[in-house]
């Protein structure tokens, strides 16, 4: 995906809606202001007084501006009025733009308005066909019922212990914005893992977090190539925003890809993120004793001592759909 063509795309839809948003407004006015003439003949007013109060600024005129401001006021509030009368709540008429903050341009100054990062997730998952998957895996399709009842190996029963998992996971998407959340799943494959990492995923991207979701391979061939400079400008970006995202989910991390050096680098990732409070969801098709093994003591230590660590357990429940 090459994410310059994405921001190019983000901001065409900014410089669209605006548009959108501002005819709007403009054919309203057109309207209300042919069916009562005495609002042109207001603005009219109102410009020429403009045009008095700079003259009078230039020669000096001290008592201009007061004089000006209670003129002028007087027409506004008697536009108002009108417009109140014609059905206007607010009196005024604005383009009602999709973000009242930026007003749809993305910027507030020169910081990215919070709207940008949504528009940046949606784009993200639209282009990279999870869009649809998510319309599919979300808590409101989660059918709860193909879990069995009956007690598993630690006498829990899968189904209990799903339910267990969603609840944690529904409290931590409540809390989102005051507390990290930090969660790692681990467990034989078809258990449900990835579904419930794309119900949290849907729901925080519902609440215009931007989500970052990554498989652990692309993620190894990532920091591979960063490592060893063969990343693409695309790659560099990818890697900003995996530092950057609100929250970013690596999903089957496994045995594939990992090496010292990239364990290294996935080291950092975690510690980044732990240290500027960003939220990370891990999947894992390993038990959680492999982990040390497979990736490193070090890595296995920052999971145990700060992610809630969940087992999914039960039979593989692709077979029996
Ligand atoms: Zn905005």
């Amino acid at each position: 995906m090459d994410i310059s063509k994405v921001y190019s795309e983000i901001f065409d839809d900014y410089q669209r809606d605006r548009k959108f948003a501002e005819e709007k407004a403009e054919n309203l006015k057109n309207k209300l202001y042919s069916k009562n003439t005495r609002l042109g003949e207001i603005d009219a007013e109102i410009s020429r007084l403009s045009s008095e109060l700079f003259r009078a600024s230039m020669r000096g005129d001290k008592s201009a501006p007061e004089i000006f401001r209670e003129k002028s006021n007087k027409l506004c509030e008697e536009r108002q009025n009108i417009l109140i009368g014609m059905g206007i709540a607010s009196g005024r008429i604005e383009p009602e733009y999709k973000c009242g903050l930026c007003h749809d341009t993305g910027m507030i100054d020169t910081q990215r308005c919070s709207c940008f990062n949504k528009r940046l997730a949606e784009k993200y998952y639209q282009l990279s066909n999870l869009g649809n998957i998510l319309k599919r895996e979300n808590f409101e399709n989660f059918n709860y019922d193909i879990f069995s009842k009956e007690p598993f190996k630690s006498g829990v029963s899968p189904y209990d212990n799903i339910k267990h998992i969603a609840d944690e996971a529904h409290s931590a998407i409540e809390n989102f914005k005051s507390k990290p959340m930090n969660m790692f799943f681990y467990g034989s494959s078809g258990l449900g893992k990835s579904y419930m990492c794309n119900c949290i995923a849907k729901e925080l991207m519902d609440r215009g977090y931007f989500v970052l979701y990554m498989s652990a391979y692309t993620l190894f061939q990532l920091l591979t190539d960063l490592r060893f400079n063969n990343a693409s400008g695309e790659e560099k970006e990818k890697s900003s925003l995996i530092n950057g995202c609100d929250l970013l989910i690596i999903d089957d991390l496994g045995t594939e890809g990992a090496n010292s050096a990239t364990n290294v680098e996935f080291f950092d990732i975690l510690n980044i993120r732990l240290r500027t409070e960003k939220s990370t969801l891990i999947s894992a098709n390993l038990n959680i004793s492999d982990i040390g093994t497979v990736y490193s003591e070090r890595i296995l230590s920052r999971i145990l001592g700060c992610f809630n660590v969940y087992e999914f357990i039960g039979k593989d429940l692709r077979i029996f759909q």
